[in-house]
């Protein structure tokens, strides 16, 4: 498929309809083209989805990972107007304090970004713990991970403080890539060992592969196509909706009832550049923001899904595959789109 007709199928799937109205009807997580509808069930939505019929708000945590710095650098864009963008945006929607995860190796090749956490803390808002140099633990030995997890802590205690109550705020652990150990028994240590040092440990419930769309961003601007950056546009918000209401549905579904969602987003220009507009629909379609810690206190994140493949990802699919269940189907990302754009 060609990039015009990526860009045409992903284009006109239009998914947006009502204003700020709560959601007072079924969400479907049947694809991107499906419509967040407020009216009769969509045939194809899951009996369970379309039974619950939801009229409460959907919590969402926000949180974003890989501070300070995430995908290409762009001329005219520093690493600080990236992070002020995304704090004068959160002000603008009257989030609660949103955690920012870091990793302070990236420090040392450019100290210059200390001021964008600075100024993350300024705005009140926290960070926590990423790791150091951001490992795969699916390519080094655990006690090597361990010892990353905590060489990020000098960072941390300087930048949030080392008393009682900052300790406690910076302690709260995000896994690089999701990655919660080679399999589940190393995911169970791993999980004693954060807990033995204080942590609480960040799960991810939203995820739509935001950080996959800056490296095409930065290729499109350098190239001036603005047609392309529409389309990623596009397909940006249609991504992101789609992951609510999967999570949404997955959650009624795998877990009975509606939870709080853990959004991940990562600190990358592109994500800046659309982060007004993503939370405006997330508004839309019934999202209501709530801290991290409030949402870290529902009891689905003491769940262990228990699957030799279920130890990755995000936290919901890991309990759908635990299942062994397809449904509901979790959204993949549009890797044809972001492959080709601009190349
Ligand atoms: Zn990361």
């Amino acid at each position: 498929m060609n990039l015009a007709a990526v860009v045409l199928r992903l284009t006109s799937a239009g998914l947006f309809v009502g204003a700020c109205a709560p959601p007072a009807t079924p969400i479907t997580a049947t694809g991107p083209s499906a419509r967040i509808t407020r009216g009769a069930p969509s045939p194809v939505a899951p009996a369970s989805v379309a039974a619950a019929l939801p009229s409460d708000p959907i919590d969402v945590a926000v949180t974003v990972d890989d501070l300070p710095r995430h995908g290409p650098d762009m001329p005219g864009v520093t690493r600080l107007s990236i992070h002020e963008r995304m704090l004068t945006t959160f002000a603008k929607h009257k989030m609660p304090p949103v955690y920012g995860f870091i990793n302070a190796q990236k420090l040392e090749e450019h100290p210059e970004d200390r001021a964008a956490l600075v100024a993350w803390t300024k705005a009140g808002s926290p960070l926590g713990n990423h790791t150091y140099s951001h490992p795969d633990l699916g390519h080094m030995a655990l006690s090597d991970y361990l010892a990353d997890v905590d060489r990020n802590e000098a960072a941390l205690k300087e930048l949030m403080g080392d008393g009682k109550e900052a300790t406690r705020a910076w302690k709260v652990f995000r896994y690089p890539y999701l990655r919660e150990g080679v399999d589940v028994a190393q995911r169970a240590v791993i999980r004693a060992e954060l807990t033995k040092r204080g942590y609480r440990i960040a799960q991810v419930t939203i995820d739509f592969f935001d950080w996959a769309y800056n490296a095409p961003y930065a290729r499109c601007v350098a190239k001036g196509d603005d047609k392309a950056i529409l389309a990623l546009k596009e397909s940006y918000i249609d991504q992101a909706a789609w992951a609510l209401r999967w999570a949404d549905a997955a959650a009624r579904e795998l877990v009975g009832r509606p939870v709080k969602q853990i959004l991940l987003l990562h600190v990358g220009a592109f994500g800046a550049l659309m982060l007004d507009e993503m939370l405006t629909t997330y508004e839309k379609n019934g999202a209501r923001f709530v801290s991290l810690a409030d949402a870290l206190a529902d009891a689905l994140y003491t769940e262990e899904p228990k699957s030799p493949k279920a130890h990755y990802g995000n936290f919901l699919n890991q309990i759908r595959k635990a299942r062994g269940t397809r449904s509901p189907v979790f959204p993949p990302p549009p890797d044809t789109l972001l492959d080709l754009a601009c190349r």
